[in-house]
């Protein structure tokens, strides 16, 4: 499969989880490109797995200045850039999601900095360095439209989501630049780790799969397909949109 030759991709938290399997589904597509993420050790490991046509860049994407170094050095490196997944998001290290009693404004802000409004600046910092033409695939999340305990705000960030891809695609209309939602549903990746303890890890994961219709969690690797996809000239015609990649969750269970 070779739908993405030669095309300059960027993933955003691509040393980790769902980001590295969307890298990795690129590069079997024939693309080259950047990931990105703030830890040198998981950028190195997943970095030296894609080989030598990807190169890894540190940056925090709440960070305008680190943002802009990342699609500079993309376009010295490979020139103009023809798809950007905007993936790095989730869980705010050392801050718990939390009921609505247990949630401060700082805990509030850092959700939605880094699931809605970085999202919204990674997209306007790479647009110097976009083709004509290019795709944009923002991240969402099944959690847009089923409810889970203590995650009102990250679902409620992952929903505007959606909308930033319907109006981000008019903006972009007259460069052609196509902006749609991916949006998965439970996927087996590091996160989970990050929101419950190791003891309960296999309980926590067992109740998203009980509520999955095809009876299991995502690999990254379903999404990375997806994305594939939505980064190629066969979604041409899809703009605006979300694509839901979850077993079924949200529609038939
Ligand atoms: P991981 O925790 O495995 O990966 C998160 C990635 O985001 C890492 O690469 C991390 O890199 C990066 N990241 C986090 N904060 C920042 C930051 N401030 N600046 C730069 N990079 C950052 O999670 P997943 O792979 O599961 O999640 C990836 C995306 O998929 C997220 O947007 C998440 O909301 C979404 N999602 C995940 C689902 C799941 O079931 N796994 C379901 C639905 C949506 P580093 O720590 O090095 O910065």
């Amino acid at each position: 499969m070779i739908k993405l030759k030669n095309k300059v991709t960027v993933v955003t938290g691509g040393n980790s989880g769902i980001g590295f399997g969307i890298a990795e589904a690129f590069k079997n597509a024939g693309a080259v490109g950047t990931i990105t993420g703030r830890n040198e050790k998981t950028l190195d490991v997943a970095v030296n797995a894609l080989g030598k046509d990807f190169i890894a860049i540190k940056g925090d994407v709440t960070n305008s200045d680190d943002l802009e170094n990342v699609f500079k050095k993309t376009a010295e490196k490979f020139g103009k850039i023809d798809a950007l997944v905007v993936n790095a998001g989730g869980v705010v290290d050392g801050v718990p999601m939390g009921t609505i009693n247990e949630v401060t404004e700082e805990s509030y802000d850092s959700y939605m900095d880094l699931n809605l409004k970085s999202a919204y600046f990674t997209v306007q910092k790479v647009l110097p360095y976009l083709n004509d033409g290019a795709s944009v695939i923002l991240i969402g999340s099944s959690a847009a439209h089923r409810a889970a305990p203590g995650m009102a705000i990250y679902a409620a960030a992952k929903a505007a989501i959606i909308s930033l891809a319907k109006g981000l695609s008019l903006d972009l209309l007259p460069r052609k630049i196509r902006v749609n939602t991916l949006s998965p549903g439970s996927i087996d990746t590091p996160v989970f780790g990050k929101l419950v303890p190791q003891e309960q890890l296999e309980q926590v994961k067992q109740i998203w799969i009980d509520i999955t219709p095809v009876g299991r969690q995502g690999l990254p690797s379903d999404i990375g397909n997806a994305a594939v996809f939505l980064a190629s000239d066969d979604s041409a015609f899809i703009v605006g949109t979300e694509i839901l990649s979850d077993g079924g969750m949200t529609n038939i269970s």
